[in-house]
């Protein structure tokens, strides 16, 4: 066969050759030991737990070492891209702090090893096809839909692999006259990879997550590029992470299974094949069993989900470096305020199993990743999410910030914060009380048992009596404990349980009722707190309420 002049026939136009692809991506100069990281997402409009898991590992493995992090936008399978999902890739690893030194941008692209965009990188595919062909490693192959449909029935019939190899790769034989004929014939074809391998043979990988391993030679003469001109993954991202000078591959576990085909492909280029990292799959718990998350049936596997839930982005990279790294939650517990980056993350802690992703322990994480922030901290993240997805919370909070900032701080700070939300969702809850667009008064039903009626409006009228907005906190509890004692509740819960039977309740009790009346629930933060953020006017209001409602 001439491969000279059929590679003239399939690519009469191309001048461009090997060494001038060579000249437009000279080595990078970087220090020893740094990495340099890639993201390749295709902009399918869906981001998942998976396309973040690898970019949190992507990024820590560049910057950690001074490496270089960048994003390139695999959008070479037309059927899967949708409008707008380039920017939605940029957008939420954006928002998930993920910042890239290189790669598409929502503008254009930055850096000096682009295009990042693979369907902008056409003739650079086609310069290491052509070079194929002339080295009798690439062939066209015109077989049609049927005809493959056809070759796969056999196959099965005969329980053999499935696939274009060996002697079922029959354009692997066509002579340049029949090649020319068929593309005089205007016939499409796709150009086939010649497979020099056999699964007889096992080639060695070590991979920095699942270690050592075995593969079969790849034999399948896969395709190269589409009948549009278009590469395949396989082929695409071989030469992209080549010249991109990618040393590392961060991906999901499912690519395990045509990594014999990119290392072969490496080995034909003679290029030396990146290090690779295949990330074990999400699961989760399904009654008993574990199970793969699924876009059906899992909300939570979405990106799109911690936004609009209102997951502070703090908690969920949290959470995912609790699964990603074994020794992370030890390190938190000896740092705890410390930036999550001060952590040494490192691939030789990652599970190489499924991991196991629970948004229970999402939450606990969250809470207390939240529970650690100040309360402008808050402020500003409640109320950029509520701009979104809660416009009646977002007027109440930046109608009176000062008041807003008061009630975040309540029981903030101190060595036991509390833990009262673990998405911003949960906020408008929370502090309903505080607002009396959204305040709810407590039933009569809903005071203590053991407390009566009477008791209820002795405690609410004597509160308001004694009430001097000059008390601090203790001086308040004092008061509260003596008007308990005074309708014969203990003024101690320890003396109450001592001897039941000489008290009617105790101090808890005759709180509690005031708290009912004053939030209309049972459970709230400190009260004095929160009469405070309150005022008096609303205090007295509310509690002449309930005293309404009590009377009935
Ligand atoms: N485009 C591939 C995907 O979206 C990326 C795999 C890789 O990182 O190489 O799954």
């Amino acid at each position: 066969m001439d491969y000279q002049k059929l590679a003239q026939l399939l690519f009469p136009d191309l001048q461009l050759t090997p060494e001038d692809i060579e000249k437009r991506y000279p080595p990078r100069n970087l220090p020893e030991g740094a990495k340099v990281t890639r993201i390749a997402p295709s902009p399918t409009g869906f981001m998942h737990l998976g396309n973040l898991f690898s970019a949190i590992i992507s990024e820590r493995l560049a910057h950690q070492s001074n490496g270089v992090f960048f994003l390139r936008i695999e959008d070479t399978d037309l059927k899967r891209a949708v409008e707008g999902g380039v920017e939605t890739i940029i957008n939420v690893f954006h928002r998930f702090g993920l910042n890239f030194d290189e790669g598409a941008t929502i503008d254009g692209d930055k850096g000096d090893y682009g295009p990042y965009r693979q369907r902008q990188r056409a003739e650079i595919y086609h310069v290491f096809a052509k070079e194929l062909v002339l080295r009798g490693m690439a062939y066209p192959c015109f077989c049609t839909e049927e005809e493959l449909a056809a070759m796969r029935e056999t196959q099965q019939e005969k329980k053999l692999n499935f696939g274009y190899y060996g002697e079922w790769a029959k354009c692997r034989n066509l002579t340049l006259e029949e090649i020319e004929s068929s593309l005089k014939a205007g016939k499409p074809y796709v150009l086939r990879f010649r497979s020099p391998g056999n699964p007889e043979h096992r080639i060695k990988h070590r991979d920095l997550v699942k270690g050592d391993m075995e593969l079969p030679e790849n034999d399948q003469d896969i395709v190269l590029l589409k009948s549009d001109g278009i590469p395949t993954y396989h082929f695409a991202h071989i030469i992209d992470d080549h010249f991109m000078g990618t040393t590392h591959v961060v991906r999901g576990e499912e690519w395990l299974a045509t990594l014999n085909i990119h290392l072969q492909l490496f080995l034909t280029m003679g290029w030396k094949a990146p290090k690779y990292i295949h990330t074990a799959q999400l699961m989760k718990m399904d009654g008993e069993s574990k199970r793969k998350l699924s876009k059906r049936k899992d909300p939570e596997l979405a990106l799109d989900f911690y936004h609009a839930e209102g997951y502070p982005v703090e908690s969920v990279l949290e959470y995912l470096m609790t699964l990603l790294n074994s020794n992370f939650e030890e390190w938190r517990m000896a740092n705890p305020t410390a930036p999550m980056n001060d952590f040494q993350f490192t691939t030789n802690k990652m599970s190489n199993s499924g991991s196991l992703f629970d948004v229970d322990k999402l939450q606990d994480v969250s809470k207390n990743t939240i529970s650690m922030m100040t309360a402008d901290q808050v402020y500003d993240h409640v109320i950029t999410w509520a701009k979104q997805y809660d416009e009646q919370l977002y007027r109440l909070l930046t109608e009176d910030e000062a008041k807003a900032k008061a009630i975040f701080a309540i029981g903030r700070g101190g060595s036991k914060p509390r833990k009262d939300f673990a998405i911003w969702k949960e906020v408008k809850d929370y502090l309903a009380f505080f607002y009396d667009e959204l305040f709810v008064p407590a039933g009569a039903d809903s005071y203590p048992e053991n407390v009566s009626k009477e008791d209820c409006l002795a405690v609410l009228n004597g509160y308001l009596e004694g009430y001097d907005p000059a008390d601090d906190n203790s001086q308040w509890f004092d008061k509260v404990r003596a008007l308990g004692e005074s309708l014969g509740y203990a003024g101690k819960p320890k003396d109450y349980k001592k001897n039941p039977e000489q008290y009617k309740g105790h101090v808890g009790d005759v709180s509690g009722v005031i708290r009912l009346a004053v939030t209309g629930r049972t459970n709230s933060p400190d009260m004095y707190c929160v009469m405070e953020v309150l005022g008096r006017k609303t205090m007295e209001e509310r509690i002449h309420q309930a005293m309404g409602i009590l009377k009935g």
